[in-house]
C-alpha cells in the first residue's frame, strides 16, 4: 500500500460551503450581486473597518493593480517592494506603468528591510508594497514613519496574512491600501478572488468602478426589479469583479477562518518542536504583540550544513508523496526581470540566498496528527545524506 499523495496547500472544504454553492446555482444569480455584498460585509466585520472600505476582486493580482491605479501616480513613478515574494506583486507594479525597485529582505523576519528600503528611496520613489512573507507582520512602525517622512503611498501585499496584526492592528488597514488573496492555498479560499481595503473610502469607491470595466453602476443594480438602468463609462476600467459562486464558497470559509488558524498554529508547533534537533533553519518565531497568520512552514535547507541540497530534498519529499513548495526564489533569478531591469541576485544577498535553500512544507488546516507525523519523519529521512 502507497501512502496517498499529500497536496501541498489543499483547502478544507466542507459541506456549508458545498450547500452554498448549490443554492447559489439554484438562485441562478452566479455573476456579482448578494453574496458578494454578504461576503464584503462579513470582511469588513472580520477586519473592523466600514463595508464602504472593502471591494471584493477575482485574485489578489487583481486587488494589486486596481490598487495601483487608484492610487493615482504619475507614470513610471518608483514602487519598492521585496524580491521574496510572487510575481504577481511586482507585475501589478509593472502593468501599473510603474517601476519596481526591490530592497532585500531581513534574514531573520524574511521581511523587507525598513533600512533597505531607506537606502532605496530616490526622489522618483511614490510607493511600497510591503508583503506581510509567511503571515509575519512587516516592521509597520518603521515602514510608516519611513512612507510618512517621504510622503509615499502603502499598498501592503497581504495575500498571505487575512489574521495577521502587528502592535494591535490588522494588517491591511496600516497602509493606504491591503490587498487579499483568497487563491485556493491561501488561508481562505473562493477558488480564485481577491480583496481590496482601503483607507479611504473615494479611494475605495473608484477602485470598485476600475474593478468593473470602469462602469458607474455594476450589472446586480442594473438588472434588479427596479427597472432598466443606463450605466456610463467612467474610466477605462478591468474585469476583475467577483462572482456570486466565489463568495458562496468565500462565506463558509471566512466564517472558519480562526478554527482554521487554530489548527495551522498547532501544526507549526508541532514541526517546531520536531525539527529542533536538525540542522536546517527553521522559521523565527513570532515578535511579541504580534499576530502570526502561520500561513507558510517555511525551512532553510543548506547543503553545507547537511550534504543534501534544497532540490534534491523537494525530489526526496515528492518521492515519498509529500508535496512541498518554494516561496520564493528571488524575483531576481527570473529572466524577464533580467532582461528587462538588469537585475543580477547577488544585488539582493539575502533573498539570493533564501530563495535558493528555502522549503516550504504542508500546514493546511486539513492535515491531520498522522499526517504531520509522517511529514516530520519524511523531513528526517531525507536529510539524512546516507540514501
Ligand atoms: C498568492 C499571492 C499573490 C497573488 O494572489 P492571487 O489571488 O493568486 O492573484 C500575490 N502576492 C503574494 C505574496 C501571494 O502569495
Amino acid at each position: 500500500m502507497t501512502d496517498e499523495f499529500l497536496v501541498f496547500g489543499s483547502p478544507l472544504i466542507e459541506e456549508a460551503e458545498i450547500d452554498e454553492v448549490i443554492d447559489c446555482l439554484r438562485s441562478s444569480w452566479l455573476g456579482t450581486g448578494p453574496r458578494v455584498a454578504r461576503f464584503e460585509a462579513d470582511f469588513a466585520n472580520y477586519k473592523a473597518v466600514s463595508p464602504a472600505q472593502v471591494a471584493a476582486v477575482n485574485s489578489c493580482t487583481a486587488a494589486l493593480h486596481v490598487s495601483m491605479v487608484a492610487a493615482g501616480l504619475e507614470p513610471e513613478a518608483e514602487v519598492i517592494t521585496t524580491p521574496l515574494t510572487f510575481c504577481a506583486s511586482i507585475n501589478a507594479i509593472i502593468h501599473a506603468g510603474l517601476t519596481p525597485v526591490l530592497a532585500d529582505v531581513d534574514p531573520q523576519t524574511l521581511c523587507i528591510s525598513p533600512g533597505a528600503i531607506e537606502a532605496a528611496i530616490t526622489p522618483r520613489t511614490r510607493a511600497i508594497v510591503p508583503v506581510h512573507f509567511a503571515g509575519r507582520p512587516c516592521e509597520m512602525e518603521s515602514i510608516m514613519q519611513i512612507a510618512d517622512k517621504h510622503g509615499l503611498i502603502v499598498i501592503e501585499d497581504c495575500a498571505h496574512a487575512i489574521e495577521t496584526e502587528y502592535h494591535g492592528r490588522k494588517a491591511g488597514t496600516f497602509g493606504d491600501f491591503g490587498c487579499f488573496s483568497f487563491y485556493a492555498t491561501k488561508n481562505i479560499t473562493t477558488g480564485e478572488g481577491g480583496m481590496i481595503l482601503g483607507r479611504d473610502e473615494t479611494r475605495i469607491a473608484r477602485a470598485r468602478v476600475l474593478a468593473l470595466h470602469g462602469m458607474s453602476k455594476d450589472a446586480w443594480h442594473r438588472f434588479g426589479d427596479e427597472g432598466y438602468k443606463h450605466y456610463q463609462v467612467v474610466e477605462c476600467g478591468f474585469k476583475y469583479n467577483m462572482m456570486d459562486l466565489q463568495a458562496a464558497i468565500g462565506l463558509h470559509q471566512l466564517a472558519r477562518v480562526e478554527a482554521s488558524w487554530r489548527r495551522r498554529q498547532a501544526i507549526w508547533s508541532l514541526y517546531q518542536q520536531a525539527f529542533a534537533d536538525l540542522p536546517i533553519t527553521l522559521p523565527t518565531e513570532p515578535d511579541l504583540d504580534t499576530r502570526h497568520a502561520y500561513h507558510l512552514y517555511t525551512v532553510l535547507v543548506d547543503e553545507a550544513r547537511n550534504g543534501v541540497t534544497r532540490d534534491a530534498f523537494l525530489d526526496r519529499m515528492n518521492a515519498a508523496r509529500i508535496g512541498a513548495g518554494v516561496h520564493y526564489l528571488s524575483l531576481a533569478e527570473h529572466p524577464y526581470y533580467q532582461e528587462r531591469f538588469g537585475w543580477r541576485p547577488e544585488q539582493w544577498p539575502n533573498a539570493m540566498r533564501i530563495g535558493r535553500q528555502t522549503v516550504s512544507l504542508p500546514l493546511s488546516p486539513k492535515l491531520d496528527n498522522d499526517d504531520v507525523e509522517r511529514v516530520s519523519r519524511t523531513v528526517r529521512a531525507s536529510l539524512s545524506s546516507a540514501t
